[in-house]
């Protein structure tokens, strides 16, 4: 045979699995119907676990309450009923001359499965049954079966990995060891497309050898190598596409430089700024409080990108209340400060709303320089543009965004209608970055480029109060700078949360309520979550609302919001909530991002076991935003783990960067990842939470690689990178 050229990745992903050894039709449409359609498909399905052999379990040597993995051939096996009419399947098993009986109630299929001769893996706890050794209802992995398949006794004898076996399909996973050996076989030596000194400095055995290690190691020492080289390789290409779509946008898009004196920043309340500094400037030296040093800082850092030439891309992080909205003013201020606009962007009509009420609030005086008019200055004009705003009013905003008489405006999705044109675009905000996809993002964005007729970008600030875990944000929104609001503005207090499960635990919750109530603040209470539609959800919160007030509330004044209410009727409500002429609202999750109501001062979450860490999180975030102690209480009991340990996470922490770890920890990163986007799926061995270290290196090393030559000289690479993208991405990505 000629000597066999090293191979590309994307060339194994050219290889049909039809092609190897052992596997006919029948093989192939059952590799199919388990996403493996080619040699590369194997050779990324990984192990989930191994069976050191080398290193024999003894059958003899285990201790009851050991939880073991043990390899046998099936002696013997029957099947019978026990007293309570449950089906019995005893199984003895032989290895090395010594047995074990394995049990399994409630699985009549296991007799059928498990004839003499067959030989698997049972993994499972060692019980003892009238002075016996026996296991019970163990993990199965069957490794020669029935039919007959070939018997290689010298896999059997080292160590044996065991792969994500499916008995629907049909395949075990000894057989689909078999597969994959031969894959590698069939591979022969691998392209590297990592250097040896790249590979040395990061320590990363060479790929060939990592195929090899993860799949067939010859001693378990191999393993960890072999799979940090592959953990490694799977963020780094993700880094890699990701550095390279933040290099195509920066080279295909010129910024605006936003005048900016960090100096700006340093003034405190009160003081006096001439009429002639920067608006950022009056605005600080005119707010209510001074900066916390994290908003100070996060602020330079935007300062910084918007003087710059290049367009900002940041994430703004900020836990519920660390005090974003301060952050957003200064920088729409940024903007008009240029003699641009601002644009602020809210996931919801009760959110832009109160957004544009607090701006109005904090800009009242600031004046902008307008030769259009008498005297050469104007007041700042902020608007908002809703869904709800039409007509002739809708027609006064859109004209005089187009001519620059509107400085700032505040809205929804509406904002990114058609007829939405801008004088000049400088800074575009969204609010709560997770309910508006990436499309969303870049509409926004191309309003600034479309109609200022100058082809700049504005620049773009996203901002979220979902904590990311850092690892999870680098893969998730790598793209984008990221900046963190991690300090809370002081003299805050923390929320006391209590999960009221007795009668008489939720007795004290509604006692709150009323106390509080009683007080001079207000109340939330939020309905259960109903998933078949919003129109349900909004006729059961009607019959919560109508029961509270005849019952645990009455006497109180209690408003309700859903989301099937009409804008103009949601604001009436938030109106009278903020007024303090609704004293206790009952709303749905609508109330979730953003609502501010400082006077707010408990909050009541019904069937609080329904909702997501992350959203409960976001809930309680509705008080506490005063001085007054604020409270939480959780109702109901949860019928799941998961959901006691969301409930105890939450009242163990007010730290939402903690609780998103452990949120992680509980759901596993598959969520999370849930909406990634193309190019993402490629995380198959990493772990976001045990790799971070790798993927701190990967990250490095790509923005390296991008930085050089933007991967020009590097053909194996984008070749390999190939395998993720679509052909239309690719072409936008890998031009040269
Ligand atoms: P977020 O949007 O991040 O949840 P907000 O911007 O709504 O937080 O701020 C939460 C509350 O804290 C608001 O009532 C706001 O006025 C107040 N706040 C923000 N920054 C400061 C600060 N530096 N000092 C004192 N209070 C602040
Ligand atoms: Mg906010």
């Amino acid at each position: 045979m000629a000597e066999l050229a090293p191979r590309r990745l994307r060339a194994l992903g050219d290889i049909a699995v039809s092609q190897l050894r052992h596997i006919g039709p029948k093989r192939t449409e059952a590799l199919s119907s388990l996403g493996l359609e080619t040699v590369f498909d194997l050779l990324t399905l990984y192990p989930r676990r191994y069976i050191d052999r080398t290193r024999q379990v003894d059958l003899s040597d285990l201790m009851v309450g050991d939880e073991a993995a043990v390899f046998g051939e099936v002696k013997s096996s029957s099947s019978r009923r026990t007293r309570q009419g449950k089906s019995l399947v005893d199984v003895s098993i032989v290895d090395h001359g010594e047995t074990m009986k394995i049990a399994f109630f409630n699985q009549p299929w296991r007799a059928a499965q498990l004839v003499a001769g067959v030989q698997a893996i049972f993994f499972g706890k060692v019980s003892d049954f009238r002075g016996t050794r026996q296991m019970t209802n163990p993990v199965v992995d069957v490794i020669v079966g029935t039919s007959g398949e070939e018997r290689d006794a010298s896999r059997v004898g080292g160590i044996v990995a065991l792969y994500p076996a499916s008995g629907k399909a049909g395949v075990t996973s000894w057989e689909m060891g078999g597969f994959v050996e031969e894959s590698l076989k069939r591979a022969g030596p691998l392209l590297d497309p990592l250097d040896a000194d790249l590979r040395r400095d990061h320590s990363l055995v060479d790929r060939t050898a990592a195929y090899w290690g993860i799949h067939i190691p010859g001693d378990m020492a191999e393993v960890p190598p072999a799979r940090r080289r592959l953990v490694f390789d799977e963020f780094l290409r993700l880094q890699l596409l990701l550095a390279l779509r933040r290099r195509r946008l920066e080279e295909s898009s010129a910024g605006v430089r936003h005048p900016f004196d960090e100096h700006d920043l340093d003034v405190s309340p009160g003081s006096l700024s001439g009429e002639d500094s920067s608006l950022v400037r009056q605005f600080l030296a005119a707010h209510r409080f001074a900066l916390t040093g994290a908003q100070r800082r996060v602020l330079a850092e935007i300062g910084s990108d918007m003087s710059s030439a290049l367009p900002m891309h940041r994430l703004l992080q900020g836990d519920v209340g660390s005090g974003k909205t301060v952050v957003a003013l200064a920088t729409l201020l940024m903007a008009v400060d240029g003699g641009r606009q601002g644009a602020f962007m809210a996931p919801t009509e009760v959110l832009a709303e109160q957004h544009v009420a607090a701006l109005r609030a904090d800009l009242a005086g600031l004046t902008v320089r307008d030769d259009a008019v008498l005297g050469g200055e104007r007041d700042l004009v902020v608007q908002m543009l809703t869904g709800r705003v039409k007509g002739k009013e809708r027609q006064t905003i859109l004209s005089g965004l187009l001519s620059g008489g509107v400085d700032i405006v505040v809205g929804t999705h509406a904002l990114l209608t058609d007829d939405v044109r801008f004088a000049s675009l400088g800074a575009v905000i969204i609010d709560e970055q997770h309910r508006f996809g990436v499309e969303q993002r870049a509409l926004l964005r191309d309003k600034g480029r479309e109609h200022s007729g100058e082809a700049l970008d504005p620049d773009l600030l996203v901002m979220t109060a979902t904590p990311i875990p850092r690892t999870a944000a680098m893969v998730v929104f790598g793209d984008l700078d990221r900046s963190v609001l991690d300090e809370m503005p002081a003299g805050r207090r923390s929320i006391r949360t209590s999960w009221a499960q007795t009668t008489l635990e939720v007795q004290v919750a509604w006692q709150r309520v009323r106390d509080e109530v009683a007080a001079g603040r207000r109340a939330y209470v939020i309905c259960p979550l109903v998933e078949e539609s919003e129109r349900v959800e909004a006729t059961s919160a009607v019959a919560e609302r109508t029961r509270l007030a005849t019952h645990e509330l009455k006497g109180l004044s209690v408003g309700l919001l859903h989301g099937q209410m009409k804008g103009s009727e949601k604001d009436e409500v938030m109106a009278q909530f903020r007024a303090g002429e609704i004293q206790v609202l009952v709303a749905t999750v609508v109330i979730e991002v953003g609502v501010d109501v400082s006077e707010a001062s408990v909050i009541v979450i019904e069937d609080a076991w329904r909702f997501g860490l992350a959203q409960l999180h976001q809930l309680r975030g509705r008080v506490g935003r005063g001085d007054a102690q604020s409270y939480c209480y959780l109702l109901g009991e949860a019928p799941n783990d998961e959901g006691t340990q969301r409930l105890e996470a939450l009242v163990n922490s007010n730290d939402g960067f903690a609780l998103a770890e452990i949120d992680l920890d509980i759901r596993g990163e598959g969520t999370l990842l849930g909406a990634r986007q193309r190019g993402r799926s490629d995380l198959r061995l990493a772990s976001l939470r045990r790799d971070e270290e790798i993927l701190n290196e990967a990250r490095q090393v790509a923005l390296e690689l991008v930085a050089t030559d933007g991967l020009r000289d590097n053909e194996d690479l984008v070749d390999e990178l190939r395998l993720f993208v679509d052909d239309e991405e690719a072409r936008y990505l890998f031009r040269s």
